[in-house]
């Protein structure tokens, strides 16, 4: 009998390529880890440092390849220049505002935002791409009344984008790839559909609830800063609240705590930036 080709042999052959399976798999997940938490970044306007995976050039890059798809996905762009230049008007007012709290900080604001309004008629629904693009959906915008309640929706997105949420949720799902990866062993040039994933991730992204509960804390600041009542985002929330009674569930709901707990918070906010009750002399 050989002693080079049966009995132990082909075992050992057996046992000997699954260990290196599974050093490989363990070498994948000890990279994959350490790979998201050398992704930590400091963000450029709170000052925190979060597992981002990216810098605000790359958010920026990823937000604008995404744009295209994310507008056509909602019938396009609304197709009223009136409307449109209200809801710049309007956000680049918050954004004046940011400007100036940030300058007495020696911080600036690296994100270009633009706001698109969508010609979509039938989702509810307001969101931000990582990088400053920000979106509102006419369903919801012709349900606003006032500037206000506009400048609340608008600094709820502007504050996902400062707060770096989608990059953040990107980090974590990349680490869930990589730990996939591992156990599965896969190999191969993965950057392609890495990126299309992404992108798509990007576009459906949903927040967690302390994401929308920071983001609201955000809206409340910017639009008491820049001279707009932000009970108005109170209003917004009950504008969400008698969209969902109708019938239909609004977009913004299914992704987002339900209002009347989100008015809750946006009280205690409120109480916190204006211990004296709210100025007078601010815009509804
Ligand atoms: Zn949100």
């Amino acid at each position: 009998m050989s002693p080079f080709r049966v009995g132990r042999g082909r075992g050992m052959r057996r046992r000997t390529p699954l260990k290196a399976r599974l050093l490989i798999a363990a070498v994948l997940a000890v990279v994959a880890l350490m790979s998201y938490y050398s992704s930590m970044d400091e963000n450029p306007i709170t000052g925190e440092r979060q597992p981002v995976g990216m810098n605000e050039k790359q958010e920026i890059a990823m937000g604008l390849q995404a744009l295209p798809q994310m507008v056509n996905q909602h019938g396009g762009l609304y197709a009223s220049e009136q409307a449109q230049q209200r809801l710049d008007q309007i956000g680049t007012r918050l954004l004046a505002a940011l400007d100036k709290k940030l300058a007495k900080e020696n911080r600036q604001n690296p994100y270009p935002f633009e706001f698109h309004l969508l010609a979509d008629d039938q989702m509810i629904n307001a969101f931000a791409l990582p990088g400053g693009q920000v979106f509102v959906t006419h369903a919801l915008y012709r349900q606003l009344t006032t500037e206000g309640q506009v400048a609340g929706v608008v600094g709820h997105e502007i504050g996902h984008v400062l707060a770096r949420h989608g990059a953040e949720r990107l980090a974590k799902q990349k680490l869930t790839e990589g730990l996939s990866g591992a156990v599965g062993v896969a190999g191969g040039d993965m950057q392609s559909a890495q990126m299309a994933r992404a992108i798509g991730q990007m576009i459906n992204m949903k927040y967690g609830r302390d994401d929308e509960l920071e983001s609201d804390r955000w809206g409340v600041r910017l639009m008491a800063d820049a001279g707009y009542d932000p009970r108005s985002m109170i209003d917004v929330m009950k504008v969400l609240d008698r969209a969902s009674q109708g019938g239909g569930q609004p977009e913004f709901l299914s992704t987002h705590p339900k209002p009347a707990n989100r008015i809750e918070y946006i009280t205690v906010v409120i109480r916190e930036v204006f211990p004296n009750g709210v100025s007078g002399n601010l815009e509804p």
